[in-house]
């Protein structure tokens, strides 16, 4: 379903990762795209369920590849996470399993971050943790023998790298899962947290809005959660081929991030 036309669209909520890039590699036409987002007085934000990074992490990374970006430039988990937190601020502690720039991320916004065991902790918090070691999964499943809230920052199962995949956030959880049968509440990517965030922050309404992403149950879901318009690349996981089994049915297929820029330029 093709609610607005793609024209008069002037938010781009973007996903990095096999969508603008692979493997720190831009793929042709994706400068080109974002300059022209910003010659027609729109904006491009970056969307990410990846929590293992902090914001500057991400600058650093896409003005190496010549993009312009601040830190509004950005929606991650981890700040959706870290705003969800302050909104329900009955937390007193919060146990975050998850690695030391998350953890900053979070001090800085002024939440009660622990990460050692203690019996009054009331949050369970979990993200990818690239630094992830035996104890704190111990002191995760410690912590959910209690009644407390647990959240994790995105349900991805894997992260892809140059050799093929690693374990991601939701793989971390199924763990804690087997071991506890508690499942968290995700606030990442599909939830559409990212995307009303987003929108409210930069004043763009849903009709000016659209997600593009490469993966369905992710990206595409999110932006149909959100209720705005949608559009798949399949420069990353999706084939042409999953479009069809879909429940996340994109309202655009575009072959790379060129056919969208050469559709709006058009
Ligand atoms: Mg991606």
């Amino acid at each position: 379903m093709t609610k607005y036309n793609i024209k008069n669209k002037k938010f781009f909520l973007l996903d990095m990762d096999g969508t603008i890039y692979l493997d720190g590699e831009l793929f042709e036409y994706s400068l080109d795209f974002l300059n022209y987002v910003k010659s027609i007085g729109g904006k491009y934000v970056f969307l990410t369920n990846n929590s293992s990074k902090s914001i500057n992490d991400y600058i650093e990374k896409l003005k190496k590849l010549s993009i312009e970006v601040d830190s509004s430039n950005f929606m991650t988990s981890s700040q959706a996470t870290s705003l969800h937190l302050r909104q329900h601020s009955k937390y007193n502690k919060i146990y975050v399993l998850g690695t030391e720039s998350f953890k900053q991320e979070l001090i800085e916004d002024g939440l009660n971050i622990v990460d050692e065991y203690t019996n009054d902790i009331d949050c369970l918090l979990v993200g990818f943790d690239t630094e992830l070691k035996y104890s704190k999964l111990d002191d995760a499943c410690r912590i959910l023998t209690r009644d407390v809230e647990y959240l994790a920052t995105n349900p991805d199962l894997l992260c892809p790298t140059s050799f093929g995949f690693i374990p991601d956030c939701g793989s971390i959880c199924n763990m804690i899962e087997t071991a506890t049968a508690k499942k968290p509440v995700y606030i990442g990517k599909p939830n559409p947290k990212m995307v009303e965030l987003a929108m409210e922050a930069n004043g763009f309404s849903k009709e000016e809005t659209i997600v593009i992403g490469d993966r369905l149950y992710t990206d595409i879901a999110c932006g149909i959660n959100a209720g705005v318009s949608t559009g798949v690349v399949l420069t990353g996981e999706t084939k042409i081929e999953h479009l069809v089994s879909t429940e996340f049915k994109p309202d655009y297929v575009f072959e790379n991030i060129g056919q969208l820029y050469k559709m709006l330029i058009d």
